[in-house]
């Protein structure tokens, strides 16, 4: 299996529906974002295990979430960092139109991140270690924001540093919320079921 024919599969069974999403996975390879025990299998449509309790998040998944926060241009605020898969996908999503900061937990994940997303030359990533449920105030207001890590509610932080107009796409419990914030205190929910994440520390 290649990175190509990952591709392919979530393009037949209609996951993957935008083009400019469609091209950037197929231009970050999800073997550079693997450990090295796993590389002969990376593009298994499966999570792996990246250590410090986290996972890189199964294609499927990742590829559902993409669709669902319609990434364009803008300010777009990524919780859990982990292997930088993610997160190099959305730069490339939105190329010089749009900024990444991501925030992840763990110090060695972003030193993790950082090594894999260095073959890729992105200039529109920031990336911070701390705790996502703050957001990012000093960064905010953002068009999107997105999430691997699942939280019992989604924090209210994320809704004040969310423009009117934006989109929130975080997993919350089991469920895959997608939050649209329709006015400064009008948000309009919906709902996907069935997914497994990491929970937020
Ligand atoms: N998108 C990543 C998924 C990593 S799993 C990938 O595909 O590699 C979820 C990540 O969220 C883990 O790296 C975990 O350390 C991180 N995380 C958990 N709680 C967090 C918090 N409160 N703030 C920031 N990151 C957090």
């Amino acid at each position: 299996m290649t990175n190509e024919d990952l591709v392919e599969n979530l393009v037949s069974d209609k996951t993957l529906q935008t083009p400019q999403i469609i091209k950037a996975f197929k231009v970050i390879d999800r073997k550079d974002f693997v450990l090295s025990e796993d590389k002969n299998r990376a593009y298994e449509d499966r999570p792996f295990s990246i250590g410090y309790s986290a996972t890189i998040s199964q294609p499927t998944t990742v590829a559902i979430m993409l669709e669902e926060l319609q990434p364009k241009a803008g300010k777009i605020l990524e919780i859990g960092t982990g292997s930088g898969y993610l997160t190099s996908l959305l730069a490339k999503i939105v190329g010089d139109s749009g900024s990444i900061f991501s925030v992840e937990y763990a110090p060695e994940l972003i030193n993790l991140a950082e090594s894999n997303l260095r073959k890729y030359n992105l200039n529109n990533i920031k990336l911070f270690v701390g705790d996502g449920k703050a957001g990012l105030k000093d960064f905010s207001l953002f068009d999107r924001i997105i999430s691997s890590a699942s939280a019992t509610e989604i924090p209210d932080e994320w809704k004040r540093q969310l423009k009117t107009g934006g989109r929130i796409v975080a997993p919350r419990q089991e469920n895959l919320v997608v939050l649209d914030k329709i006015s400064k205190y009008g948000f309009k929910e919906e709902i996907l079921k069935g997914f497994l994440f990491v929970p937020l520390k």
